[in-house]
């Protein structure tokens, strides 16, 4: 009877990842988790395009179903951009997330709008990438379905809908509040962008404080880890693309020079990088190293405590 209730346990696992896409020329969805819970589904981060939210609300029918609650493991919209068409199905459940999108809508999102309208009015966006900037827009405007209605404002243990997560907050990392959760039962982390499989994506992000939340993540006694984008992980790969990442930030703060580091990365994170991707990472890390890692002061200090935000 036990060794049923193993394979059965193991044929139907009470959680499933729907993996966000990474297409060139559009922004990426984020991973999304569902996790089987008393009162419905959890769903761990929402996706930015209509494609990825149709593929939640179809694996929740096919779970039989309903959404019950979002967690949202950080603001950005490719994990957030799918919470109004799940509230619009689902009416009235609450975001789980840290606040630390406020931040954003007086810092980041003025910038990056900016930067946007600029790009359109240079008349250089191809169509496809004004609508994509449009409906990003769109989300940064839906502050309803942006803000958290139940804030996460330190790690502990939460009940979301019924099901019992070790909810951990990570100050100060990839965002200012970065939400991370462990699932006791499965053994089973899900990091958001705290880990990504093909590069660190470190737009707003606080590296010394991101190194130190991967050393909270290492702490717990997951077997499997769903990333914030990319491939689930064993303990072992979490274990060698955190040494990489390491190395990275190690690398930049010393005087070799930048393309050492971008090629120790390639090297150090083969394992997570597609083969499809091999070609655009270098100038990923290269961005970062320029734009935080080996920015000016200031701006390398920008999303870390006390910086201008
Ligand atoms: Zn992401």
């Amino acid at each position: 009877m036990l060794a049923l209730a193993l394979l059965l346990a193991a044929a139907a696992p009470d959680w499933q990842l729907i993996p966000g896409s990474f297409e060139r020329g559009r922004g990426p969805d984020g991973n999304t988790v569902l996790l089987d819970a008393p009162d419905g589904l959890v769903v761990v981060d929402t996706g930015r395009h209509q494609a990825h939210q149709d593929a939640i609300l179809a694996a929740a029918r096919a779970r039989g179903k309903p959404v019950a609650a979002i967690v949202n493991t950080h603001w950005h919209l490719d994990h957030t951009g799918g919470n109004a068409a799940l509230r619009a199905a689902f009416p009235g459940i609450p975001i789980y997330a840290s606040n630390a999108v406020d931040g954003a809508l007086t810092g980041f999102f003025p910038r990056s709008r900016a930067g946007a309208e600029q790009f359109i009015a240079s008349g250089k966006a191809k169509p496809e990438q004004v609508a994509e900037i449009r409906r990003d827009m769109a989300a940064m405007d839906d502050l309803a379905d942006l803000r958290p209605s139940r804030v996460v404002a330190r790690t502990g243990t939460m009940t979301i809908a019924g099901r019992r997560l070790d909810v951990h907050l990570e100050r100060y990392a990839a965002t200012a509040g970065d939400v991370w959760l462990y699932d006791p039962q499965a053994r089973l982390a899900i990091a958001g962008d705290l880990v990504v499989g093909l590069a660190p994506f470190m737009d707003t992000a606080c590296p010394e404080g991101w190194r130190t939340a991967l050393g909270h993540i290492a702490a717990a006694p997951f077997k499997a880890l769903v990333p914030g984008h990319g491939a689930v992980m064993s303990r072992a790969d979490f274990d060698s693309w955190r040494k990489a990442f390491d190395a990275l930030l190690d690398c930049a703060a010393g005087s070799v020079g930048r393309q050492a580091c971008i090629e120790g990365w390639m090297k150090d994170a083969a394992p997570f990088i597609p083969a499809a991707d091999k070609d655009r990472v270098p100038g990923m890390i290269g961005y970062y190293i320029d734009t935080r890692l080996r920015a000016a002061p200031d701006e390398k200090a920008r999303y870390c405590p006390g910086g201008p935000g």
